[in-house]
């Protein structure tokens, strides 16, 4: 989206109060996300009236979602872009947005997006880029499909984003080399559902691994959001034998009671799940896992409850996100019942959270002493370091990060350090 706007002759602005159009791409996958939509898009409509802003577009899910609704009582909002039509509605708009704002020294027009974090909001203008960097530009997002086919009954993206369609592997890899040139050292893969990648199209995820590894020099390759059911023993013994891939599996499992699992519409059920774990740790040794689970889903007791305390005791997830469960229109689980009341999902979340803090704890504990490949990702805020960075088994932004205390380090470099030290979710090295 931000490539379009640049190939248009606008320029990236890392300041909204700086931009004639702000562009709010925002979530609504659950309440709390469109909540934060709707205060985003109220808090950058006040930059219309008292701000440089000319023209506010919302674009992204939230649009999509909500777009019939919200333009009566959001009438703020100049365009709205659904995920579907985002790049019909941007073209055509951009021809309609008046050019009195145009910076005319630079031949430039100015765009803030709300949902990046623009690096520096600087680019040289070129016809041949593909991306607008919006992060930190040694690690790197792709997107490898869109859309999602399963059905989970909590969830509303199939509706909000349709079935999910791979890219081919030639549009990833080109794509791939182009951000290895732009400077990118580690490639995180995402989709929906990231491990059924190319089975709508003839391939597979390992097949896309193996091209990514021949077709660049990337040294590591992540991959976020693995269905349980399609982690397959090819894609774990493809993942075993190479290096360049990081050992770390994020599998959001959702729930571990056969009953939850039965309502949630999600398989494996329990015993498919357990085994998992076990062909993991057995072909990857030392992998890292990180899960997530929804609590206080219609129809959990205290006794599925306790199924999922004590699972996730036993399983020892090294990373884990726990979310109470949100009901949402135009699911089938909507209609559920019974359901806990928000209070004790949330009493529940708070239970398993102080249980994985110990966990997290004492398996990164037993981390000190070792040597680990850290990448540097930024020079440390906290004064008695230098560096924060992280290590195979740290995602960005959802896991812990690295403290570096010594040595001397370009950003986005991999290098080997210590582990001195150990918190609730970080590590030290000296
Ligand atoms: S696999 Fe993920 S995106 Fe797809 S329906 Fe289930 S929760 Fe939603």
């Amino acid at each position: 989206m931000l490539a379009l706007f640049a190939r248009s002759g606008f320029r990236v602005a890392d300041d909204p109060s700086l931009a004639d159009v702000i562009v709010v791409n925002a979530c609504a996958f659950i309440k709390e996300a469109t909540q934060e939509a709707i205060d985003t898009i109220l808090e950058m409509a006040e930059l219309k009236k008292i701000g440089r802003c000319a023209t506010l577009i919302v674009s992204g899910c939230f649009s999509q979602r909500y777009r019939d609704k919200a333009k009566w009582s959001l009438p703020e909002v100049d365009f709205w872009a659904g995920v579907d039509d985002w790049e019909d509605v941007m073209s055509q708009l951009i021809k309609k947005i008046p050019g009195d704002d145009i910076d005319t020294a630079n031949d430039n027009r100015h765009i803030d997006s709300q949902a990046s974090n623009i690096d520096g909001g600087v680019y040289n203008r070129r016809d041949d880029f593909r991306r607008i960097l919006s992060e930190p530009v040694s690690t790197q997002h792709i997107k490898i499909a869109e859309g999602c086919s399963h059905n989970c009954s909590f969830c509303v993206i199939p509706s909000i984003r349709g079935r999910f369609k791979s890219r081919g592997i030639d549009d990833v890899l080109q794509e791939a080399k182009w951000l290895y040139g732009q400077g990118a050292r580690e490639l995180i893969l995402v989709a929906q559902d990231t491990s059924f990648y190319g089975r709508d199209i003839g391939t597979s995820l390992t097949a896309l691994l193996e091209s990514l590894l021949k077709g660049t020099d990337f040294p590591w390759i992540r991959m976020m959001y693995l269905h349980p059911k399609f982690v397959d023993d090819d894609l774990l013994n493809a993942i075993a034998a190479e290096p360049r891939v990081c050992p770390y599996f994020d599998i959001p499992l959702q729930h571990i009671s056969d009953p939850v699992l039965t309502a949630m519409n999600r398989t494996p059920l329990s015993s498919g799940i357990y085994a998992l774990i076990e062909r993991i740790r057995k072909i990857v040794p030392g992998a890292t896992l990180r899960s997530s689970f929804i609590v206080g889903f219609p129809g959990e007791t205290e006794r599925e409850f306790g199924e999922l305390r004590d699972f996730i005791q036993t399983a020892s997830f090294d990373k884990l996100g726990l979310f109470p469960y949100s009901p949402e229109d135009g699911t089938a689980a909507r209609a559920m019942r019974p359901r806990p009341n928000a209070k004790t999902a949330q009493r529940r979340c708070a239970e398993l959270m102080s249980i994985q803090r110990d966990i997290s704890r004492s398996l990164l504990e037993t981390k000190v002493g070792a040597d680990a490949d850290v990448i540097i990702d930024r020079i440390s805020d906290d004064p008695d370091f230098n560096y924060e960075g992280r290590t195979t088994g740290d995602a960005p932004e959802v896991d812990g990060r690295v403290f570096v205390a010594s040595g001397c380090f370009e950003i986005g470099q991999i290098a080997r350090m210590r582990i001195v030290g150990a918190s609730d979710y970080d590590i030290f090295a000296g």
